[in-house]
Parts: C-alpha cells; sequence; structure tokens
C-alpha cells in the first residue's frame, strides 16, 4: 500500500462519509448533519448497550446538551479542560446597541461583543450534570446507584478526523458508591466491552489513558491518572492504525466528583464514581469503516446483533 500520512487517510473517510450522505458537511470542522442509516445504526448500538447494561437495572436520566453555569464552575472541568469547554452567549444590548449589531454584521466586523454569558454552558460529557442531582438527594442508599445518561456533548477540538467531532452523543452508565464497589464495575464493564466490540466483529485493543488536561500542571495531571490506571480507553482503528479512536472509556475519577459536590455512602464515607463512555459516533464510525458503507452487506453476525436478523 502506497504511504499516506494520516491526515489524507482522515480526509479520504470523511469524503467518502459525505459522498454516501451519512455525514453532511455544515462548513465547520467537527460539526456534522447525520442521515437516516447514520442515526439507525446509532440508535441500534444504543440499544445494544442498554442490553448489556439492563442486569445492573440502572436509573435512566436523559439531561439536555446545556447545564447550569455555576455546576459546570463547581466541577473543576475549567481547571483540567479550559481549551475545550463550550460557553452559551446572548445578545443583551438594547435598540441602538441591536442597530450597531446588525451593522456589524452587515459590514463584516466582529458583532459578538454584546453577547453575554447566559446561565447555560455546553455539556462537555454526559456525566457533569448527574453529580450535583445525586447530591442533592442526601446519602446514597445501600449498595450506592447506578444511572444510564445519553446526551450530545461539545468540545471545543475542531479537526478534519471524522472521529473528532465538536459535537457528538455519550452514552454513559454512572455507578457511585464505595471504592469496591464502583471498581468492580469498571473491571466487568472492561470484560463486557470486549464483548460488546466482538458482537460487532470490530478490532480493538484496550488500554491505559490520560484525558488531554491543560498546560504544563496538566502533563503532571496526565502522567499520574496513567500510572494509577484511572483511565483505560477501548480503541479501534478508524482513520489510522498508528493511531487508534477510543470508542470507549472506563474512568475512574476516586472521590473527585463526591467531593467536590458533597456525595456521601450511606456509611457517612465520600462517594468514589466511575464512569463507562460509549462515543456513539465513533462506534457508527468504526461499523462503517470495517464493514462499509453499505449496511445490507454487513457480516450476518453483526446484523443479528444490531437489527435482529440476519
Ligand atoms: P480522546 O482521547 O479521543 O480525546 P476521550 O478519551 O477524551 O477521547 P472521553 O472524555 O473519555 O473521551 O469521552 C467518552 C467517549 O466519548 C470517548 O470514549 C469517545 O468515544 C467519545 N468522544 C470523546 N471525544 C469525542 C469527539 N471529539 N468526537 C466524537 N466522540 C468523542
Ligand atoms: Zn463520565
Amino acid at each position: 500500500m502506497p504511504y499516506r500520512p494520516e491526515g489524507a487517510d482522515q480526509l479520504a473517510f470523511l469524503d467518502a462519509l459525505f459522498d454516501a450522505g451519512l455525514l453532511i458537511e455544515t462548513g465547520v470542522d467537527g460539526l456534522y448533519g447525520r442521515n437516516g442509516l447514520f442515526e439507525d445504526v446509532i440508535a441500534r448500538f444504543d440499544e445494544l448497550v442498554t442490553r448489556f447494561g439492563r442486569d445492573g437495572r440502572p436509573e435512566v436520566i436523559r439531561f439536555p446538551p446545556g447545564m447550569s453555569r455555576s455546576q459546570f464552575e463547581a466541577s473543576g472541568y475549567l481547571k483540567s479542560f479550559p481549551q475545550l469547554a463550550g460557553t452559551v452567549h446572548s445578545f443583551a444590548g438594547d435598540e441602538a446597541g441591536h442597530r450597531d449589531l446588525l451593522a456589524d454584521i452587515a459590514d463584516g466586523r466582529d458583532w459578538t461583543g454584546q453577547q453575554q454569558a447566559t446561565d447555560i454552558v455546553l455539556t462537555p460529557a454526559a456525566c457533569y450534570p448527574l453529580y450535583p442531582t445525586v447530591a442533592r438527594r442526601g446519602p446514597l442508599p445501600a449498595g450506592g446507584l447506578l444511572f444510564d445518561l445519553q446526551s450530545y456533548c461539545f468540545r471545543h477540538e475542531p479537526s478534519l478526523d471524522p472521529a473528532r467531532m465538536q459535537m457528538f452523543r455519550m452514552r454513559e452508565y454512572v455507578r457511585i458508591g464505595t471504592p469496591a464497589e464502583v471498581t468492580e464495575f469498571r473491571a466487568t464493564w472492561m470484560e463486557r466491552g470486549k464483548e460488546l466490540m466482538q458482537a460487532l466483529a470490530l478490532p480493538y485493543e484496550l488500554d491505559v489513558a490520560n484525558d488531554p488536561f491543560f498546560g504544563r500542571a496538566g502533563r503532571m495531571l496526565a502522567n499520574n491518572q496513567r500510572d494509577q490506571g484511572l483511565k483505560f480507553e477501548m480503541l479501534v482503528p478508524i482513520t489510522s492504525s498508528a493511531k487508534k479512536t477510543a470508542c470507549l472509556s472506563f474512568n475512574y475519577h476516586q472521590d473527585h466528583f463526591g467531593c467536590l459536590c458533597g456525595i456521601t455512602t450511606d456509611a457517612e464515607e465520600t462517594a468514589h464514581t466511575t464512569c463507562v463512555g460509549f462515543g456513539l459516533e465513533r462506534v457508527a464510525l468504526a461499523l462503517f469503516r470495517h464493514h462499509g458503507t453499505d449496511v445490507a452487506a454487513w457480516p450476518a453476525a453483526v446484523r443479528e446483533t444490531l437489527w435482529g436478523a440476519p
């Protein structure tokens, strides 16, 4: 095979997705429409995740893709990932200000100066709105809690890699309880994640990982996270076989959110939390990459897993 730099592979796959109509261009890198087939694959995978997790009888909650700005500030996200955060701003001027705004747009000037921060920020990961919600309920019941979440998320990481979107959906299971309860949950899901990949006939590799913490202090946090094995990722080659893409993540936050939000166990100890995240678009892209854009030609076993019939 001729050598092609990684970027060219990403671009070729992105173009193939546009040509097949699976993704729809908007003019912004990482911001795409999805067609009915792409959505159907996502819905089927979402349902498969439900089947794999049903035995835990999770409580289902769906938050909108925006969360409370004050809860976001308290979460510590801006300490670690200021570069990824997205905030919602709105026009807050008077009629004269409105005229200025329209004139700025007409003359091609920056028109955003009168925009003011609202009480809403874009959700960076599906689990962020959950922790303050759980804290408000009071101490956990014995045995802790398990939640099933899904949300559109925003991360400011514009890229020509179709697997790195700015707006994408994350399904999550979040376990909150004692250290033993949450680490056992995460270990179980690392095994289930492999079964899930096998059921979809996708090549995979489970590896230790770190989050993209900001700045020089961030490098230390990232090393720490790796050394302690706090984050694992299920990697699948999508746009590069050298640099595989994280399709599932298994994050152990220890008592980070428990401390910040004041979540306690029934024994009045600070709760620990873990989340298993499923990148819905990334899994769909992995399926299209490995089995082709014609789903009728996908392996019979994969079709049966997703649609219940070969
Ligand atoms: P990466 O290392 O590739 O930036 P991540 O490990 O930081 O991803 P998490 O923060 O753990 O991602 O998010 C949970 C899941 O959301 C990931 O496993 C991935 O499948 C998905 N995801 C994360 N970022 C993106 C993105 N920019 N576009 C699409 N899916 C994403
Ligand atoms: Zn999470």
